[in-house]
C-alpha cells in the first residue's frame, strides 16, 4: 500500500517538507507561520492567508501563533509546533501589536540560543535556571 499524499506547498513563501517528513498536514507553514483559511465563522470555506501577526503564550508550554486572514479578517489561533522557524516565531514575537512573551533585553541572546538548536523544544530548559 502506498499513500502519496500530496505535498504540503506553502503558497507564501513556496516551503515543501523534506521528502520522507512524517507529517501530511500542516496547518500552517513551519517556515513563515502564514496558513490558509479554510472554514471561517459562517462555516463557508474562505481560502484567504492567514497571516502571522503574533504570538501569544497560552500556558508555560503552549504558545499558540494568531494569525489573521487577509481575505476576511477574521483572527484565528494555531498552536505552535517545534517545526516553527524560531526566528520567524521571534520576528513576530517581537512586533510591537502584541506582548512580548519573553523581556526585549533577551532577544539577542535567545536568538543565539535558538540560532544554534534550530528547534525551540529546549527553549524552556534553557530560561529555567
Ligand atoms: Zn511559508
Ligand atoms: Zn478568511
Amino acid at each position: 500500500m502506498k499513500i502519496e499524499k500530496e505535498r504540503y506547498r506553502c503558497p507564501v513563501c513556496g516551503w515543501t517538507p523534506r521528502t520522507g517528513e512524517g507529517r501530511k498536514d500542516w496547518p500552517h507553514c513551519p517556515n513563515c507561520l502564514s496558513g490558509i483559511h479554510g472554514k471561517n465563522e459562517e462555516g463557508l470555506e474562505c481560502g484567504g492567508i492567514l497571516e502571522p501577526v503574533g504570538i501569544w503564550v497560552k500556558t508555560d508550554k503552549e504558545w499558540e501563533i494568531i494569525q489573521r486572514c487577509s481575505l476576511c479578517q477574521e483572527m484565528t489561533s494555531d498552536p505552535m509546533s517545534a517545526d516553527d522557524s524560531p526566528v520567524k516565531v521571534l520576528s513576530i514575537a517581537s512586533k510591537p501589536l502584541s506582548e512580548p512573551p519573553f523581556p526585549v533585553e533577551k532577544m539577542e541572546e535567545l536568538t543565539k540560543i535558538m540560532g544554534g538548536r534550530g528547534d525551540i523544544g529546549g527553549y524552556y530548559h534553557e530560561q529555567r535556571k
